[in-house]
């Protein structure tokens, strides 16, 4: 999946403008918020504006088609209600604005995510925590009491899947590395660009989203240019597909 950035500016309410002490774990949520409306990106602009003055804040918020990440890894934010917590932890709120349905979806990608992360961060799932564990409140609600039909231990498991399945990827410097795809002309539009270069066309919609979803592309610059050797490289690992 891509990880979609909106990244709080400081000065803000939500903001402790401070970096995290260490990060040594990640603390899972769950939103709380119901309504069809309720969803990662709606949650990412929230926090983009503040948090409406309040000191609430996360790092990435998922559901059952998007991850957004609000603060970087290395920045502390106020979500565990407890100082270790906020002061260790990766916050990661997931939504539940779909019913059973998308909540399970929406676990699949958190589950995607925290894998990343802990890959990333050289950490093992036991550091994985409950909202619960720090303050005792009753959060990821539908995960504790796994109405949805996914448990804690579920969810867990699905953690423990996707590492498996990032371990047996390519290696970062294999095939689907991102900088391998990359243009250095094509870069620099990037970094400058618009929004609108950084979203595929409506007609390329699907097309792009099948591509990224089976790793052929790596879901930056939809409308960069294509060398000859990446135009091979997508072909063959089109053809690779099982
Ligand atoms: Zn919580």
């Amino acid at each position: 999946m891509t990880i979609k950035r909106k990244i709080c500016p400081p000065g803000l309410k939500n903001n402790p403008n401070k970096p995290i002490s260490a990060i040594n774990a990640v603390t899972i949520h769950t939103t709380g918020n119901r309504d069809l409306s309720a969803t990662a990106g709606m949650h990412a602009d929230y926090q983009f504006g503040g948090s409406g003055g309040r000191e609430a804040s996360w790092h990435y918020t998922v559901d059952d088609v998007e991850i957004w990440q609000s603060f970087e890894d290395g920045q502390m934010c106020w979500h565990a209600g407890n100082k270790a917590g906020n002061e260790q932890s990766i916050g990661i709120e997931i939504c539940v604005n779909k019913g059973a349905t998308g909540f399970a979806i929406a676990c699949r990608n958190a589950a995607w995510l925290v894998a990343e992360l802990l890959t990333k961060h050289n950490l093992s799932v036991a550091v994985v925590k409950q909202h619960y564990n720090w303050s005792g409140k009753n959060c990821p609600a539908e995960l504790r009491s796994g109405e949805w039909g996914v448990d804690w231990e579920g969810f867990l498991k699905m953690i423990n899947d996707a590492i498996e399945q990032i371990k047996n990827a390519p290696s970062e410097e294999g095939a689907f590395s991102a900088g391998q795809l990359g243009h250095p002309a094509s870069k620099q539009s990037l970094r400058e660009g618009s929004s609108a270069e950084k979203t595929p066309s409506d007609w390329a919609k699907e097309a792009w989203e099948w591509a990224v979803g089976n790793k052929i592309t790596d879901g930056t610059e939809p409308k960069g240019a294509v060398t000859r050797e990446m135009a091979a490289t997508m072909i063959y690992r089109a053809r690779s597909l099982k």
